[in-house]
């Protein structure tokens, strides 16, 4: 069997990938658990996790959710409401102020709803994925580039 991209890093444990299934993480993530112990609070305020499970002490810290969050809350409300308006746009008569009406409140309302559970399922996946730390080794510097005039 060929060696993951994990065993191949000095020092890193072998990844056990049957240890960490990514479904389990996502929703245990998804609900604002801890994806390591499923018991754990991953939120200490709306968007800003724990700094490590209070349970089983799994550091979180070093996530990297970054941007991802926002853009998967964009692209799920933004089909959402714009299904819905086109929809609603077809069959029923109503004014745009009607159609604003309903469906900029919408548009908050399940933007905000979603971006702590979407934060907290892409938290689950990076762990699952043992990325960013959640290996248990340190960030590798796989990601930096060669000085510019290397090989010049
Ligand atoms: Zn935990």
């Amino acid at each position: 069997m060929q060696a993951t991209f994990e065993q191949k890093r000095e020092g890193a444990a072998p990844a056990h990938p049957e240890d960490r299934p990514a479904a389990r993480s996502i929703r245990r993530g998804l609900l604002g658990r801890c994806p390591a112990c499923g018991e754990g609070r991953l939120f200490a305020s709306f968007l800003k996790p724990v700094d490590a499970c209070s349970v089983c002490g799994e550091e979180m810290h070093h996530h990297r959710a970054d941007d991802l969050p926002p853009y998967l809350v964009i692209t799920i409300v933004g089909h959402l409401v714009l299904g819905g308006y086109m929809m609603t746009d077809l069959i029923l008569p109503f004014s745009t102020w009607m159609h604003l009406a309903i469906w900029v409140p919408l548009t908050l309302i399940g933007a905000l709803a979603l971006m702590q559970p979407v934060k907290g399922g892409v938290i689950g996946l990076q762990w699952a994925l043992r990325m960013h730390g959640f290996g248990g080794q340190a960030e590798a510097p796989e990601d930096e580039l060669p000085p510019r005039d290397a090989g010049a």
